[in-house]
This record gives structure tokens, sequence and C-alpha cells, in this order.
């Protein structure tokens, strides 16, 4: 299809990033071409509006910088899931399993309304640890899932199968 070919040829392979043996798939080249960057954001604003949103997560940083302009073309709100520790007002966090260690991603607890339906966007599904966090973050402010967009995923870590129970049957759509 037509979407996914201009995607996958504006989507660089960088060996050995951030670390040897690791092939980073690096969407700066999508993002500096004006089509395929419109494009991506047309086709994440559809999904808002297909999986009946009411507000967009962006998970820090490559989200923000798609789920901002989605959310804003889909006439919906934009809300950060930030690092801990960078967010000003009264925050909840949650903390997951990395390689090594452990991370922590927080939102505001004010961000949503009871009931609202939100869609999570990232760059790259990777093993679906952050996204997993930010599931049940979300839940956990009163919130509803309405589903995982990304640009990319990495299918052969698993993050599909992880995310699977967080999902709770809502969609996990990678474009
Ligand atoms: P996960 O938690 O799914 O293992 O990792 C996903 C997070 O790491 C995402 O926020 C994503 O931005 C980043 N990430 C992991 N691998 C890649 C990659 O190859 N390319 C890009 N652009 N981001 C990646």
């Amino acid at each position: 299809e037509g979407l996914r070919s201009l995607l996958l040829s504006r989507i660089r392979d960088v060996p050995d990033h951030p670390r040897p043996g690791v092939m980073f798939k690096d969407i700066t080249p999508l993002l500096a071409d004006p089509a395929a960057f419109n494009a991506l954001i047309d086709a994440l604003a559809g999904l808002c509006v297909r999986h009946g949103a009411d507000k967009v997560v962006g998970l820090e940083a490559r989200g923000f910088i798609l789920a901002a302009p989605a959310a804003a073309r889909a006439g919906l709100g934009f809300v950060p899931v930030r690092k801990a520790g960078k967010l000003p007002g009264q925050t909840l966090g949650q903390a997951y399993e990395l390689e090594y260690g452990t991370a922590e991603i927080e939102v505001h607890q004010d961000a949503f309304s009871a009931g609202d339906r939100v869609l999570v966007i990232d760059d790259v599904l990777a093993t679906g640890g952050t996204a997993q966090a930010s599931l049940e973050l979300i839940r956990r402010t009163g919130a509803e899932v309405a589903g995982v967009a990304v640009l990319l995923e990495l299918g052969f870590l698993g993050g599909r199968a992880r995310l699977a129970p967080s999902l709770a049957g809502a969609p996990l759509e990678a474009l």
C-alpha cells in the first residue's frame, strides 16, 4: 500500500545505536520530508477519530513529535506522558522494567476527565514496556484506553503480546 511504503522508505537503519548489536530505526528522515510527515500525521489523526478518542497521549520524547500534531488535526487535546521528575503539577507515576534496571513515567493527575477515552501514540513499539506502563497509568487516573498507535512495530521483540493484557481488547495500530 502507498502510505506504508512511503513511510518505510523514510525510516533509516542505524547499526550499533545506542549500543553495539542494536539496529536503531531512525525516523528523522521521515520527519524532515513534508509529504511523508503530513501523510503520517493525517493517518494518526484518522486513527484518533476512528477509535473515538477524547484525548491523545504522546510518550516522551519522539511520541510528542507525532501525537501533538495528530491531536490538533483531529480536534483533540494532547497530554504528555513524561519521564519522572519533569511534570510540574501533581503526578501519578508508573515504574517498569528495562533490560537493565527500571524506569518511571508520569502523567498529571488531572490530565483526564473521568471516562475520557485516551489514544496513546509513540514512534516505535519495541518490547512494549513503555506503552504498557502508559496504559496502566491512564487506567489509574480513571480514564479509558481507546488504543495505541505507533508508526513502527518491531515485531520480533514481542511487544504486541506483552501489551495485550493491558490493552484488554483495545486496538494496537502500527502504520
Ligand atoms: P519499548 O518500551 O517498547 O521497549 O521501547 C519503546 C521506546 O523506545 C519508544 O519510546 C521508542 O521511542 C524507543 N525505541 C526503541 N527502539 C527504537 C528504535 O529502533 N527507533 C526509535 N526511533 N525508537 C526506539
